[in-house]
């Protein structure tokens, strides 16, 4: 089993890119994070950043902040059914944004997972298959209508007991759009930053050049890739059955799971790549569009702007959204680009 979140998306460079100083890493969010500055980045740049994350983590990680004491969300998971939490705007932020999404992706994307996430143990040390009654137990409990954000109040309420919030499909995307604009105010602005494979490319790779993003190949080793991505200024996040599982059996159980049947997505895909100016937009999506599938998930992209998509099912097929095709390149020789609807289309 995979628990690290080893990067999904190589950052492809050359000389061209060397960075100023080394790259840090370090594991934060859940994951490996590392941040590479190119170009007048400095060590008080990555402090700032990192400080950033573990800022983040202390507010919307399951569990307990780094002092101990219970985060934000946990305290409104604890406070489910019984009354509203005061939380940090982050917070408040993240759950609008996460809210939205539930609703564009009617529900398949749902920040109330939480329930289902903990029944699985997916990512934990103890994964196991639940018993049906267990799962319809949990679903019943999945609903993102329940969800109360009161910005005046600055508070948070889940409706229901036993309810939970699970922020692991979005909140890396807020990480890196934070670090971004702390790296946009300041002189370093070429740099990568990767979140276990949630990538923002900030600016340009070099001079009128853009970064090369290679997709891992989800059906292969860790480190090969069916593609390259070639953006400027850009997030490109992965969800892939192959990132965070377990096996029991001859079965293999990700961590994407239906909010309809409460199990872990089961509809022939294998990843899905969304390429965004927004990190969060991009890590929302990319799990929002692999529970919905590619046929509804590639209509949910063509409604969005700035937004490209690549979905590849288990057959090797590969399916691009509308605009994608200007900035992938498939390399995978046993992959092939399925002609869409959308692929054809002209916006
Ligand atoms: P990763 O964690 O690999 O970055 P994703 O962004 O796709 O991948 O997020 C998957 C995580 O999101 C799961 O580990 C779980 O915490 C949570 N999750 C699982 N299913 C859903 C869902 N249907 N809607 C929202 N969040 C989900
Ligand atoms: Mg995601």
């Amino acid at each position: 089993m995979n628990r690290l979140g080893v990067p999904l998306v190589l950052v492809l460079c050359g000389l061209s890119c060397s960075p100023s100083l080394p790259p840090r890493v370090e594991f934060t969010l859940g994951t490996l994070c590392r941040v590479s500055l190119f170009e007048g980045g400095t060590a008080a740049d990555y402090d700032a950043v990192f400080a950033r994350f573990q800022e983040i983590q202390d507010v919307m990680a399951p569990g307990a902040a780094a002092g101990g004491e219970a985060t934000d969300l946990e305290l409104v998971n604890l406070n489910a059914g019984i009354g509203p939490v005061m939380v940090h705007g982050d917070l408040l932020d993240v759950l609008e944004e996460a809210r939205r999404y539930a609703e564009l992706s009617d529900g398949a994307f749902d920040p109330t997972v939480g329930p289902l996430v903990r029944l699985w143990g997916i990512g934990s040390d103890n994964p196991r298959v639940p018993a049906a009654d267990e799962i319809e137990q949990a679903l019943a409990l999945v609903d993102w209508r329940d969800l109360v954000i009161d910005r005046a109040a600055g508070t948070a309420f889940l409706r229901r007991r036993g309810q939970a919030l699970d922020l692991g499909a979005i909140a890396k995307g807020y990480a890196a759009d934070q670090a971004a604009a702390i790296l946009r105010g300041g002189r370093s602005r070429r740099a990568v930053i990767d979140l276990g494979g949630n990538i923002f490319a900030l600016g340009e790779r070099a001079w009128w050049k853009s970064w090369r993003i290679g997709v891992q190949d989800p059906l292969d080793e860790r480190g090969t890739y069916l593609g390259i991505l070639r953006v400027k200024d850009k997030s490109v996040v992965t969800s892939g059955v192959y990132e965070r599982y377990f096996e029991e059996g001859p079965r293999r159980y990700h961590h994407i799971l239906s909010t309809s049947d409460g199990y872990p997505v089961d509809n022939g895909l294998v990843a899905v790549t969304i390429v965004a100016e927004r990190s969060i937009d991009a890590d929302a999506l990319s799990t929002a569009c692999f529970a919905l599938g590619p046929e509804r998930g590639l209509a949910l992209v063509e409604t969005l702007p700035d937004t490209e998509a690549v979905f590849v099912d288990r057959d090797r097929n590969v399916l691009l959204s509308s605009g994608a095709a200007k900035w992938f390149t498939l390399t995978g020789r046993d992959y092939r680009v399925i002609p869409t609807s959308s692929s054809s289309n002209t916006r």
